[in-house]
């Protein structure tokens, strides 16, 4: 890889005048606790949990700044979209403060269309839903599957959520089934006491919708905790490959199903077949500028504002990569400084993706790599040959498995 590009303050201006998603951690408050939960005793990695609650005057200073850039730069689109997105803790803790920040928006007439969404335990929906359906809210709401299966998701006594979540949940649907229709959707974490096939089936039969599925998170894992985290963990691949049903779910599941989306990537990268814009159409991908790594750049994909008023590049990576600050004092956002320091990562990891073979369809977040502070920091993805043969192989088989995907990974499928 001779053309790696580094990035500059203007990339990252660029990125926040198209911002795409700014998630705010309302809380680091629950009101349940969940045995795996990434802020729980399992992982470390993270800010001290201390109960806290966002405070509207403290990240004021990010909105101004945010609400400038976007009335004074000219987005990409015509009709930009920008996702403002509460999360937790339990982000229905602080309801207040998730009012005051869409209060704030909609007085700002901005000249894009704003849209909110929310990840929730449902402990709370029945209190808050007529103003999340008034705010026209996307809604993401965890359950594990059946009672067995969501038994992970306790509250603090240690008694199992799964009742008093999907009554919140059937009432939501019954009083507003129009919006439970369109703007409802499940996620689910796989343990070992789920599967698969389980998730879906109770979430389908009940919900009528597909719900996405998580893996454990496996970075941040203390030490001490490593063998209960191998005992709660299940790969989704080889879940999937044990279901009664393999073949209709597979089909269902779609995007969702890790093998289909590692074709995907293989497909979209290496067919030939696919351009992501005219430009592209005329360059030899060999020699296309690129950044080292499958890191997305600063603000490219979202913005992440802890209780702490940390602000990072997503919520799934640790807060030791907090790019700047902010308080009821002002903001610490730095675009020279945040370019020095990413682009610094970038140089660090660029000899070992220069050589390696998946580096055009690389999905490695550098900020995963565990040695990335070092020197020579080394990359569990990093492919030889013979490792890029087997992944070929691997995919190509997949396909052969199942010739149907080519059509719509091709024509329903878009990446960014
Ligand atoms: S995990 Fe890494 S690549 Fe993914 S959104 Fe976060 S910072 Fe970007
Ligand atoms: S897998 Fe690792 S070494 Fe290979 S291109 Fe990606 S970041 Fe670089």
């Amino acid at each position: 890889m001779n053309n790696t590009e580094r990035i500059t303050p203007e990339t990252i201006r660029y990125n926040l005048t198209n911002l795409r998603q700014v998630t705010f951690e309302v809380t680091d408050d629950c009101n349940l606790q969940c045995k795996y939960c990434g802020y729980g005793e399992m992982y470390c990695g993270y800010d001290k949990r201390e109960s806290k609650y966002l405070d509207f005057k403290s990240i004021k200073p990010l909105l101004d700044y945010l609400i400038d850039i976007w009335k004074n730069s000219m987005p990409d689109s015509s009709a930009p979209i920008t996702y403002v997105s509460f999360y937790g803790g339990e982000p229905l803790l602080n309801v207040p403060f998730i009012k005051q920040v869409i209060e704030y928006i909609e007085a700002s007439e901005l000249n894009r269309k704003i849209l909110y969404s929310l990840t929730t335990n449902a402990v709370l929906l029945e209190r808050y839903m007529d103003y999340l359906v008034q705010k026209d809210f996307h809604i993401l709401i965890s359950l594990d599957g059946n009672e067995d299966n969501h038994s992970y998701r306790v509250d603090k006594s240690g008694n199992n959520s799964f009742y008093r979540v999907t009554n919140n949940i059937q009432k939501l649907r019954d009083t507003y089934p129009k919006f439970f229709k369109t703007n409802v959707n499940f996620n689910s974490v796989l343990h070992n006491r789920n599967s698969v096939e389980s998730i879906h089936e109770y979430i389908t039969t009940e919900f009528g919708k597909i719900p996405s599925i998580s893996e454990l998170n496996n970075s941040g894992i203390r030490p001490e905790k490593k063998e209960e985290f191998d005992r709660t963990y299940r790969n989704k691949s080889e879940s999937l490959r044990e279901s009664e049903n393999y073949a209709k779910l597979s089909q269902e599941l779609f995007m969702n199903e890790p093998n289909t989306h590692e074709l995907l990537l293989y497909l979209h990268k290496y067919s030939g077949n696919v351009y992501r814009d005219y430009i592209d159409l005329f360059l030899d991908p060999e020699k296309a500028y690129c950044t080292p790594s499958g890191t997305c750049t600063p603000f490219s994909k979202k913005m992440f504002i802890t209780v702490n008023g940390k602000i990072l590049q997503c919520e799934r990576i640790d807060h030791c990569f907090a790019l700047g600050n902010v308080s009821a004092t002002g903001l610490e956002l730095d675009l020279n400084r945040i370019a020095r320091v990413f682009n610094n990562y970038l140089d660090k990891i660029q000899s070992k993706c220069s050589i390696c073979y998946r580096k055009r369809s690389c999905i490695q977040c550098l900020y995963y790599i565990e040695t990335i502070n070092q020197d020579s920091p080394q990359c569990h993805g990093y492919m030889d040959k013979d490792a890029y043969d087997a992944y070929t192989s691997f995919c190509l088989s997949h396909l052969y498995a199942h010739p149907e995907l080519y059509n719509r990974l091709m024509t329903e499928v878009v990446l960014v």
